[in-house]
């Protein structure tokens, strides 16, 4: 039943958020940079992506908006996306409380000198069920 039902209402719940990924795609694809789907979300990687990380999301190797992961390459896509993924789903809990909350709990960790981004609650879980630390390991070369 909740495949039948919550399923489809979490893509609806989440889309608020999804849309401002999908916003990217335009930029990402035009400046270089790839899109796909897997696991049922939207994935941009490379160009325009690896750009935003750097630039205006603080350096992370990539990040999630609704139903849309973002990620600086696809090395890192690849190493990150079970994380991602446990975001996706607190993004079909949440909806359009998501960004709100992610910010609070950022905001409350720092406000009580804890990191703001490790201490906050939904990456404590999704780091809890996948720590991907620091830089992905080299994969092995695809011959086409
Ligand atoms: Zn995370």
């Amino acid at each position: 039943m909740i495949r039948y039902v919550g399923y489809p209402l979490g893509y609806l719940w989440a889309s608020p958020n999804s849309v401002l990924g999908i916003a990217m795609m335009p930029l990402v694809l035009l400046s270089g940079g790839k899109a796909r789907f897997q696991w049922g979300a939207m994935e941009l990687y490379g160009g325009f992506a690896a750009w935003f990380l750097r630039n205006i999301a603080g350096g992370c190797g990539a990040m999630t908006l609704g139903h849309v992961i973002v990620a600086r390459d696809r090395k890192m896509l690849n190493f990150t996306r079970n994380h991602e993924h446990v975001h996706v789903g607190q993004y079909m809990l949440w909806g359009p409380l998501f960004l709100p909350m992610y910010g609070l709990s950022s905001f409350l960790c720092w406000r009580a000198g804890r990191n703001p981004y490790l201490e906050n609650r939904f990456e404590k879980v999704a780091y809890g069920l996948y720590p991907c630390f620091g830089e992905p390991p080299d994969e092995p070369e695809v011959k086409a």
